[in-house]
């Protein structure tokens, strides 16, 4: 299975098939959502009270260290964590933190 990890303290965020990520909506309100971890599959799961609209902008940061994951995206509009496929192969990928957008 592809590992997923933070690029700055390298915690593995993909237990199993989903990744874990913290997530920061515009009224200041945290929650942990899941993303899976298949290229090209965007779904996302959150616990139904914690509601992120279409179009709401989060802000996602890693769920051990805590870091802004924009940190690491050419854009604030973007969250960069790190893919390394089976080859050991690693590459960053990007997620949008605009709810609706295509993720990966
Ligand atoms: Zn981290």
């Amino acid at each position: 299975m592809n590992k997923i990890i933070c690029p700055k303290c390298q915690a593995v965020l993909n237990p199993q098939n989903n990744v874990i990520l913290s997530a920061l909506k515009k009224d200041g309100e945290w929650g942990l959502i899941l993303l899976s971890a298949k290229l090209g599959d965007y779904s996302v799961n959150n616990h139904e009270s914690f509601v992120i609209a279409e179009g709401d902008a989060v802000k996602f940061y890693c769920p051990a260290c805590h870091i802004n994951l924009s940190d690491f995206a050419p854009n604030k509009h973007l969250a960069g964590i790190e893919l390394i496929d089976v080859d050991k192969t690693k590459k960053t990928i990007f997620i949008s933190s605009v709810a609706g957008e295509n993720l990966f």
